[in-house]
C-alpha cells in the first residue's frame, strides 16, 4: 500500500509513518513543519520505501504517483499553537482537508479525518458519545480549531455521500507520548519538563477538572485499524481512563522521582471541564481498545524527555523537498 501522511512530522503523524513502514507500507509524509520538527522524521530519511515532501496542505497536494490511503493529520493541535495560528488552523482544517479529500478522490483511495474531542467543545454529556452534537463556542479563542475540524468533519461526510470518498471520521481524545514538544503548552510534556528541570508544576485552576489520556502507540493502532476498516465514523477514539489534572501532575511529578510543588495558575478561556470518551463504537466496529496503563505510558514518555535534551544537542538534518 502507498500511503500519503499529512501532517506526517508531527507527534502523532511521524508514530504513524513508522507503523506503516514497519507494516511494509510505502509511505510519503507531507508536512510544513509548522507545527512538527524535522527531528521527528530524521531517521526516517534514507529509509528506500519513505519520502518526505515539504508542502503546505492548504496551498495543495501534489503527490507524484498512485496512492491507496490518505490520512490526514495536517493541523495545529495543541491550544498554544493554534491560538498562535489561528488564521492558518481555520485554513488547513478546510483548503487543507479539501485538497486531502481531492486526492483521495483522485485515486480512489482510502482517507481517514483525524478529527478531535474538540468538537464536544465544554461538554453537556459525559462521558461523550459520538451522537453527542457538543457545546462550543463558535467565536472564542479556541473556536478555530473547534469549528475547523467540525467544518472539516462536515467536509469529509459530503465527499463520502456525493463523490463515494471511502472516508472515515476519527475523533482523538487527548493523546500524549514521546515526541510531544516540551514548549506546545500541553499538560503531559509541560509537567514531565517541569518534574526533571524541579521546577513548579502548573495546574490550571483548582486541577479538579478531568482528561482522559491516550498512549500515542494505542492510538495509531486505532488509526490504521480505522482507515482499514472503512466505517464512515466518527469513531471516538481515546482512552475511557478519567483523571483530574491534578492526579496527573501527581503521576507525573511520582515517574519523575521529583519533588516539585504543585502551583495553581488561572484556566484558559473555554477550557473544558470534564474529558471522557465513550469508546463502544471503537470497541464495536474496530475491535479497538486502548491497552497501554497511564503508569506505562508515563514511564516511556518521561524516559523519552530524558533523552531529549541530548537528541537535541545533535544537528538537526536539512530536508529536502
Ligand atoms: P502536531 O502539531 O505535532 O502535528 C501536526 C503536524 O501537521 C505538524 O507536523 C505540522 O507541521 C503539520 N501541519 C500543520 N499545518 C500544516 C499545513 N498547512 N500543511 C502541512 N503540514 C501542516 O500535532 P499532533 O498532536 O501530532 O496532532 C496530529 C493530528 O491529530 C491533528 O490533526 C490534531 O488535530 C489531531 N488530534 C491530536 C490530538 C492529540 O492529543 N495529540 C487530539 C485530538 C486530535
Amino acid at each position: 500500500m502507498r500511503a500519503v501522511v499529512t501532517g506526517g512530522a508531527g507527534f502523532v503523524g511521524s508514530h504513524l509513518c513508522e507503523r506503516l513502514l514497519a507494516q511494509e507500507n510505502e509511505v510519503v509524509c507531507v508536512d510544513d513543519l509548522s507545527t512538527g520538527r524535522a527531528e521527528n522524521i530524521a531517521p526516517l530519511l534514507d529509509h528506500p520505501r519513505f519520502r518526505f515532501l515539504h508542502q503546505d496542505v492548504t496551498e495543495g497536494l501534489e503527490i507524484p504517483g498512485r496512492v491507496d490511503a490518505v490520512y490526514h493529520l495536517a493541523s495545529p493541535a495543541s491550544p498554544r499553537d493554534y491560538l498562535r495560528l489561528p488564521v492558518e488552523t481555520l485554513l488547513v482544517g478546510s483548503y487543507g482537508t479539501r485538497n486531502a479529500l481531492e486526492l483521495a478522490r483522485r485515486d480512489g483511495a482510502a482517507f481517514l479525518l483525524t478529527s478531535t474531542s474538540e468538537v464536544y467543545g465544554d461538554p453537556q454529556v459525559h462521558p461523550q458519545p459520538e451522537s453527542y452534537w457538543g457545546n462550543v463556542n463558535p467565536i472564542g479563542p479556541r473556536s478555530v480549531y473547534d469549528e475547523a475540524k467540525r467544518f472539516g468533519e462536515a467536509l469529509t461526510a459530503a465527499y463520502r455521500r456525493t463523490h463515494g470518498v471511502r472516508a472515515t471520521i476519527v475523533r482523538i481524545f487527548n493523546t500524549y507520548g514521546p515526541r510531544m514538544r516540551a514548549d506546545d503548552g500541553r499538560a503531559v510534556p509541560a509537567f514531565v519538563t517541569q518534574a526533571l528541570d524541579g521546577l513548579p508544576l502548573t495546574v490550571t485552576g483548582d486541577g479538579k477538572q478531568t482528561r482522559s489520556l491516550c498512549y500515542v502507540d494505542d492510538l495509531v493502532d486505532g488509526l490504521v485499524s480505522a482507515l482499514e476498516s472503512g466505517v464512515p465514523g466518527p469513531v471516538n477514539l481515546g482512552n475511557p481512563e478519567e483523571v483530574t489534572v491534578r492526579e496527573l501532575a501527581l503521576a507525573v511529578r511520582e515517574v519523575c522521582g521529583s519533588a516539585s510543588p504543585l502551583t495553581f495558575v488561572p484556566r484558559p478561556e473555554d477550557d473544558p471541564q470534564l474529558r471522557r470518551p465513550d469508546i463502544s463504537t471503537a470497541r464495536r466496529e474496530l475491535g479497538w481498545e486502548p491497552r497501554t496503563p497511564l503508569a506505562q505510558g508515563l514511564d516511556r514518555t518521561v524516559a523519552w524527555f530524558r533523552d531529549a535534551a541530548s537528541l537535541r544537542e545533535e544537528a538537526v538534518p536539512t530536508l529536502a523537498a
